[in-house]
C-alpha cells in the first residue's frame, strides 16, 4: 500500500488547500450561499478527481477525491455534502448506470458545478431500510411518472438535477426499486426547507413529488435494478462522508492545540498539563487511524479492488472519531467550548451527522459483522472499477 500522492494528486490537494483559504473562509465570514460556492468549487475542478476529462474531470482518482474533500470540509463540513451530490452519489452513478444521453446531459454539468445536484434515497418511512421506500414510479410508455415524498435531502432546496429512487411495486421490496434522474424545474417538484442542528451550509429539504415527469433515457440501470444502483452509489458516497468525518476531527484537534497553547491556568499553559496532553494524544492517534482507513478504501478503488467492506469500516470508525474529537475539543476549551464565539461548538454540531448520513454507525457495523461472521460477504462483485470506464475517456 502506498498512499504517497502523485503529481496530479498533489496538485489537486494544493489547489483545494488554497481554495479553502482564499475562497471558503471569506465566504463563511460573509455568510454566502451554498449555490455560489458549489459553482466556484466546480469551476476549479474540485469535484472532478474521479472523472475523465471528457466529463470535466482530472482523473486524479479516489484518493485525490478524498484529500481534496478533506481540505474543503476542514474549512466547512457543510460543503462536504457537495462532494457527494456533484460527484460520488450524483454524477458517478450516471457514469456507471446512465444512458449515453444522460451521461452527455448531466455528468459534466454536475462535475463542473454548472448545475447543482441532490440525491434522494430517504423517505419519512424508509431510512436505513431503503427497500421499504414508497415513492411510486410508473412506466407510462414514453416516460416515467413519479409521486411521493423524500426527506432529509441535502441541497434539495435549490438542486437543478436530482437522482431519485422509488419503486414500481412495494411488494417486490429491493427488486422493485428504480433509480431516475429528474430535472427539478417542473411544477410537481415541491421542496421545502427543514432546519437542523449542524452542517448549516448544506440546506436540507423535504420534497413532495406530484406527477413529476421523467424521460425514458433518464433511467439508471434497469427497471427493478435500482437497489444495486443505490448500493454502489452509497459505497462511493461513503468515501466522501468518512473523509468529512476525518476533516471535522482534524479541525477539532487544530483548534484544541491552538487553545491549549494560548490558555493559561495555575501559572502555566493548559497544554502543559498531562491530562490535557492525554486528550491531545488520543485525538491525534484516532484521527491518524481514521484517515488511514479512509485512504485505504479510496486507494483500493483506485487499484481496481473492491472496497465496500473497507469503506464501511472507514465510515464507522471515522464517524465515531469525529464525534469523540468534537467532545474532547469541547473539554479542552472549558467554558469557551460552550461559547458561540469559538469554532468548536460548530464542530460539535457538525460532527453528529457522521454517525448518521450515508448509513448509520449501526448499519456500518451490520455490514462489517455480517462479513466477519460469514453471513454476507461485503465485497461482492457489484461495483465497476475505474478501469472499466476507460471507454468513456
Ligand atoms: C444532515 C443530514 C443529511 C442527509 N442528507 C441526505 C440526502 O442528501 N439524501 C438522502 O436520501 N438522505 C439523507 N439523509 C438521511 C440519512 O441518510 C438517514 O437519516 C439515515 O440513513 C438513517 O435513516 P433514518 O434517519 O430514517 O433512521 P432510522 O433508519 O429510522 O434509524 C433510527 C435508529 O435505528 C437504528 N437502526 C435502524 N435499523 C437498524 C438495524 N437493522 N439494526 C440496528 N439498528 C438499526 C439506526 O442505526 C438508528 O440509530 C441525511 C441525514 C442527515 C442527518
Amino acid at each position: 500500500m502506498d498512499f504517497e500522492l502523485n503529481e496530479v494528486q498533489r496538485l489537486m490537494a494544493n489547489t483545494a488547500e488554497r481554495f479553502a483559504e482564499k475562497e471558503v473562509i471569506p465566504w463563511l465570514e460573509r455568510e454566502g450561499d451554498a449555490q455560489e460556492m458549489i459553482s466556484k468549487m466546480g469551476e476549479v475542478g474540485l469535484f472532478g478527481c474521479a472523472f475523465p476529462p471528457r466529463f470535466g474531470g482530472s482523473q486524479a482518482g479516489f484518493l485525490a477525491h478524498s484529500v481534496v474533500c478533506e481540505k474543503i470540509s476542514m474549512a466547512d463540513s457543510g460543503l462536504r455534502s457537495s462532494f457527494n451530490l456533484q460527484a460520488m452519489t450524483g454524477a458517478y452513478p450516471i457514469m456507471e448506470w446512465g444512458t449515453k444521453e444522460a451521461q452527455d446531459n448531466y455528468i459534466e454539468a454536475l462535475v463542473t458545478g454548472k448545475k447543482a445536484g441532490c440525491v434522494c434515497f430517504s423517505e419519512p418511512n424508509a431510512g436505513s431500510d431503503l427497500a421499504a421506500m414508497e415513492t411510486k414510479i410508473e412506466d407510462k410508455g414514453d416516460h416515467f411518472l413519479v409521486n411521493g415524498t423524500k426527506t432529509w435531502i441535502s441541497n434539495g432546496t435549490f438542486a437543478d438535477i436530482a437522482i431519485v429512487y422509488g419503486t414500481t411495486d412495494r411488494s417486490l421490496k429491493a427488486k422493485g426499486i428504480v433509480g431516475l434522474i429528474i430535472e427539478t424545474d417542473q411544477k410537481g417538484w415541491m421542496p421545502h426547507e427543514i432546519d437542523k442542528l449542524g452542517d448549516k451550509n448544506s440546506p436540507i429539504a423535504e420534497i413532495t413529488m406530484e406527477d413529476v415527469v421523467v424521460p425514458k433515457e433518464n433511467l439508471l440501470g434497469e427497471i427493478g435494478g435500482g437497489f444495486k444502483v443505490a448500493m454502489t452509489a452509497l459505497d462511493r458516497g461513503r468515501i466522501s462522508v468518512s473523509t468529512g468525518a476525518v476533516a471535522v476531527a482534524q479541525a477539532c484537534l487544530n483548534a484544541s492545540v491552538k487553545y491549549a497553547n494560548e490558555r493559561s491556568q495555575f501559572g502555566q499553559l493548559i497544554g502543559k498539563f498531562q491530562m490535557v496532553q492525554s486528550i491531545i494524544a488520543d485525538m491525534a492517534a484516532h484521527i491518524e487511524a481514521a484517515r488511514h482507513l479512509v485512504y485505504h478504501a479510496a486507494w483500493r478503488n483506485d487499484q481496481d479492488l473492491p472496497f465496500s467492506r473497507e469503506v464501511a469500516v472507514a465510515k464507522y470508525f471515522a464517524g465515531e472519531v469525529a464525534v469523540k474529537c468534537a467532545g474532547w475539543a469541547m473539554e479542552i476549551h472549558g467554558g469557551m467550548g460552550y461559547s458561540l464565539e469559538m469554532p468548536v461548538e460548530k464542530f460539535y454540531r457538525d460532527s453528529k451527522l457522521y454517525q448518521v448520513g450515508e448509513g448509520t454507525s449501526n448499519i456500518m457495523k451490520m455490514i462489517i459483522a455480517n462479513d466477519a461472521l460469514g453471513y454476507k460477504t461485503a465485497n461482492r462483485p457489484r461495483l465497476k472499477v475505474p478501469s472499466q470506464f476507460k471507454d468513456l475517456e
